[in-house]
């Protein structure tokens, strides 16, 4: 059974849009570790403006500190760096993405529609990001479900995790579905930004959203599924990215 803890690994203060965070997971499995979402990196923290860029951290309002970053929490936990074999991730996104280099050997895990958009040079990724060339697992859609999504399984073998297409805000984005050692958990990713998304139609957030999403019609479809999800499964603990509301509920 795994053992999971919340990282918070990105901190923005966005000119329009208040405070949002990174929540990351790290899954404990023994001695191994598994990264869902990896935040802002090392590197980031060290060189913003060559690895993110001065206009992108203006617009976003990135903030930057080396403690933040998961390999620091990590190890503050008192467990090795060295041990994450692997990182799955909702999307390529700067924010998502920029403490993969800190895990060079772990295994990518992604859904391959998102891979092959990063590989077109679709602008809103940095290449760079997957520079040091890490292993990377891509996962095709599939007839198996969860909870009745579509469900992609994830091949590690000390728990069940699946990627959840939830398609919209990049082509290939998908949430995460894992089982913790008490119950399921279902991480959406940026499916929505702030909760708010869920139930008020008028939130200023709403906009940013559209703005941000490479297919706004796929993108509200995802809301509808997760907005359904959220009723037709209320024992299971589903949340976001960037809210610092639901975050602060695990801590
Ligand atoms: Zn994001």
């Amino acid at each position: 059974m795994i053992k999971v803890h919340h990282l918070n690994c990105v901190e923005i203060r966005s000119p329009g849009n208040g405070r949002a965070i990174g929540h990351c997971l790290l899954l404990e499995a023994g001695s191994r570790l598994i990264l869902v979402d990896a935040g802002i990196g090392l590197k980031d923290t060290k060189n913003p403006d060559s690895r993110i860029g001065q206009h992108l951290i203006n617009i976003v309002g990135f903030k930057f500190n080396e403690d933040w970053t998961a390999v620091r929490q990590i190890q503050r936990l008192g467990l090795d760096p060295g041990n994450v074999t692997d990182c799955v991730v909702s999307h390529l996104d700067p924010d998502h993405i920029g403490g993969l280099v800190d895990f060079p050997n772990a295994i990518v895990h992604v859904g391959l529609e998102e891979y092959e958009h990063f590989q077109n040079d679709n602008p809103r990724y940095l290449q760079h990001q997957l520079g040091h060339l890490p292993p990377i697992k891509t996962y095709a859609n599939t007839s198996e479900t969860w909870c009745g999504l579509e469900a992609r399984k994830i091949a590690v073998s000390e728990t069940e995790i699946y990627l959840i297409p939830l398609f919209g805000h990049t082509l290939g984005h998908c949430g995460v579905a894992l089982k913790s050692e008490t119950d399921w958990l279902f991480y959406v990713g940026d499916a929505y930004y702030l909760k708010e998304e869920l139930t008020d139609p008028d939130h200023p957030v709403h906009t940013l959203a559209e703005i941000r999403a490479d297919d706004n019609r796929l993108r509200i479809d995802s809301l509808n599924k997760v907005r359904r999800f959220r009723i037709e499964n209320p024992h299971i603990n589903v949340f976001a990215y960037h809210d610092a509301s639901e975050y602060v509920t695990f801590l």
